[in-house]
């Protein structure tokens, strides 16, 4: 799949290359909990300890250039899987090991002793780093294999690819981007490969509806580009009818900085603003909680609610009994409680103001805008 020159670019930014066709790096959280600074959004949301949690890819392509993506241009892109197929275990074995190693170097430092302890045995994976990993062809068995070793998988897909997602083994968490409301928005947000990138959302939007596992939508708000029409992005999450719905801010990081600027990302409070007011068109939802420093805030079908209370947390021992049992079993079967819910009300929107004009300021000053290819990829 790739030059030797793309694989020594990707191992210069931290990647490692596992066999043809995927890749592992470490997410900025799993370093920041090792090291006692906090776990990412999903720990508060759902509960994943970002400590024993993998980041990983089974397909550095993908049939999209979103705008807002962290990946460069030169990113292989593809609509069909055009190289060789790698076993399963090579992928899971190699996964692993190349993640041991990236975080063999925390062991030395004495306040990171106990997370990092617990971070050699890994208990989750995020399957969504780079490209599209829903498109390996032997996805189904990888997922067979997590599922055994007591790993959950938070599979992202870009929602290209409908019949992946219909055929799709049993999952712990899945994502679907839904990255524009309309169809022309969507060509601009993702410059997508298919001509008929509107009609595979659609269905995977409908195949989406159909499973049996947690659901999630995931939107990426671009200030100035894809935040409004809120209605039309409320038809479509109707259609996926998911378990959960996460309303986000573009992330101004990594190669996406040589296409959008600063102020195309949107301030916590925004996002807030844009949940609120996309609940008033979903009366089967409502906000259950938020994460600030990522800038995102997550919704949940009510019927997650039970006595005034919030249960979005997984219980992960509960999932690997079932999903290894042959018992027929459904997503509201390992539920736990939310530990904290609710809205901060965090910084008034005069101070956001008064802070982006700082920064404005501030960027301007600077000579050139430093573009950092080692950017600290991480869902943040
Ligand atoms: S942000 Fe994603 S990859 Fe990083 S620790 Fe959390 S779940 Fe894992």
């Amino acid at each position: 799949m790739l030059t030797q020159t793309a694989k020594d670019e990707l191992i210069r930014q931290q990647y490692r290359i596992v066999g043809e066709h995927s890749a592992v790096k470490t997410c900025g959280w799993t370093k920041n909990m090792i090291k006692g600074k906090g776990g990412c959004y999903k720990l508060k949301f759902y509960g994943i300890m970002s400590n024993q949690c993998m980041q990983m890819t089974t397909s550095i392509s993908c049939a999209n250039r979103c705008v807002f993506c962290w990946r460069g241009y030169k990113a292989p892109v593809s609509k069909e899987w055009k190289w060789g197929v790698d076993d399963p275990e090579l992928i899971f074995d190699g996964s692993i090991e190349a993640h041991h190693k990236l975080l063999a170097g925390f062991g030395g430092q004495p306040e990171a002793k106990h997370m990092f302890e617990m971070s050699k045995t890994v208990k989750h994976v995020a399957l969504s780093l780079t490209g599209e990993p829903i498109t390996y062809p032997r996805m189904n068995e990888l997922l067979l294999r997590f599922n055994k070793e007591g790993i959950s998988t938070f599979l992202v897909t870009n929602s290209q690819y409908p019949d992946q997602i219909r055929d799709l083994n049993r999952v712990t968490q899945l994502y679907l981007s839904v990255d524009a409301p309309t169809k022309d928005l969507l060509k601009k947000i993702d410059v997508p490969l298919f001509p008929d990138y509107w009609e595979r959302l659609n269905k995977s939007l409908e195949y989406c509806a159909q499973k049996k596992d947690r659901t999630c939508i995931r939107l990426t708000i671009v200030k100035g580009l894809n935040d409004a029409n809120i209605e039309e992005y409320a038809k479509l999450i109707m259609k996926g009818n998911p378990d959960f719905i996460e309303i986000k801010s573009y992330m101004h990081v990594g190669p996406s900085r040589e296409r959008l600027t600063i102020d195309h990302m949107p301030w916590h409070e925004e996002i807030v603003e844009f949940s609120k007011e996309l609940m008033k068109y979903l009366s089967d939802y409502e906000i259950v909680t938020e994460h600030v420093p990522s800038r995102v805030v997550m919704c949940a079908k009510k019927t997650f609610k039970k006595n005034d209370k919030w249960f979005t947390w997984i219980d992960f021992d509960k999932w690997h009994e079932l999903v290894n049992s042959n018992k027929d079993y459904d997503k509201y079967d390992f539920l736990k409680q939310t530990p904290q819910v609710g809205l901060s009300g965090r910084i008034t929107k005069e101070e956001v103001s008064k802070i982006a004009e700082r920064k404005r300021e501030r960027l301007a000053k600077q000579k050139k805008i430093f573009v950092d290819e080692k950017t600290n990829e991480m869902d943040l």
